[in-house]
């Protein structure tokens, strides 16, 4: 068994970024420029914004960090994306997920100029990754794709069982493990709350995407000898013996499982580094096209 160890392969992105930023630099060019939203105080989405700016400056991009209160109206938000949208000094945008009840996530979605759209959340950019043009792709299922290629994990032919359908993970990575190409070219089972038989499927896969959010939930009886594991899965549960009250699990039950994996994900250190990584080059990414520079988009 072999760990897919995120933290190690998001930082030899990090790396190659850091040089190519230092190279634009160095040439008179403007460096990427990530703008980041918050709303409200969700501890949660804090620690996210707070590892994605610090991971900017890591690699020498500019970044902001726009917080907004809980309270503020939808039309408000609207009137700071568009804002954002006109800053020609701007590169990425990305709102942090998820947003207080009375906002329409759609509406705000919807109104990011698909050009700086680096979270990949646009109809545009996902009618374009769909389709298999250049897009920007949703980070945390890029970020797996990259993941597979930093360990050369073969995809061909293989049946894949990804388990949550949202949006933001599970949909997406369907549809780019199922895409021709590398990483890619598998055969998927996309799972969800109503799968009837997911625990027979799940055995019969050659890699799960664990994607669901329910800790633990991927046990060993439900993963074929030799498969590929990776979990997406964060969620805090209650631990009086850490200092922060909490400690994080995935969505797969690790110490039974792993033995039974070829490659598998750990959480913390798996996906989540990997998640950053695929949006610090979704920013490299759209300031490049922005000057007109060749381009290199995962299509
Ligand atoms: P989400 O929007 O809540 O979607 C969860 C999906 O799982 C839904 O499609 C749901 O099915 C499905 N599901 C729930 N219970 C299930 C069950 N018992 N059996 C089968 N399917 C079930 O969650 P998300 O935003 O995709 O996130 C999933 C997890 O990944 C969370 O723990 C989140 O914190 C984590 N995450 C991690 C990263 C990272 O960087 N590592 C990034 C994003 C998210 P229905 O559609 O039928 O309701």
């Amino acid at each position: 068994m072999q760990i897919l160890n995120g933290k190690e392969a998001s930082q030899a992105i990090k790396d190659g970024l850091k040089m190519k930023v230092a190279q634009l630099a160095a040439r008179g060019k403007t460096v990427p420029h990530l703008a980041a939203v918050l709303v409200g105080n969700n501890g949660a989405s804090e620690t996210y914004v707070a590892s994605k700016v610090k991971s900017c400056e890591e690699v020498g991009f500019k970044s902001t960090l726009i917080r907004a209160e809980e309270s503020i109206s939808g039309l408000k938000l609207l009137d700071i994306v568009r804002e954002l949208n006109g800053d020609p000094d701007v590169d990425g945008i990305l709102v942090q997920l998820p947003l207080p009840k009375h906002i329409s996530e759609e509406e705000v979605i919807n109104a990011i100029d698909p050009a700086k759209d680096v979270d990949g959340f646009h109809p545009v950019n996902v009618g374009r990754m769909v389709q298999g043009q250049a897009a920007f792709v949703p980070a945390t299922p890029y970020g797996i794709m990259l993941l597979l290629e930093h360990y050369k994990i073969e995809t061909k032919g293989k049946h894949a069982v990804v388990i949550g359908r949202s949006n933001i993970v599970g949909r997406p990575m369907s549809i780019l493990l199922s895409a021709a190409g590398y990483p890619g070219n598998c055969t998927v089972t996309l799972c969800h709350s109503h799968t009837a038989n997911l625990k027979e499927l799940c055995a019969s896969a050659d890699i799960i995407v664990a994607a669901l959010g329910r800790p633990d939930f991927v046990t060993a009886d439900m993963v074929k000898e030799g498969a590929v594991v990776i979990d997406v899965g964060i969620t805090r549960v209650p631990d009086a013996s850490k200092k922060s009250g909490y400690r994080i699990r995935g969505d797969v039950a690790y110490e039974e499982v792993a033995p039974k994996c070829s490659f598998i994900t750990p959480v913390p250190g798996g996906v989540g580094p990997m998640t950053i990584a695929a949006l610090m080059k979704n920013t490299f990414q759209a300031c490049m096209q922005k000057h007109g520079e060749e381009t290199e988009a995962l299509s």
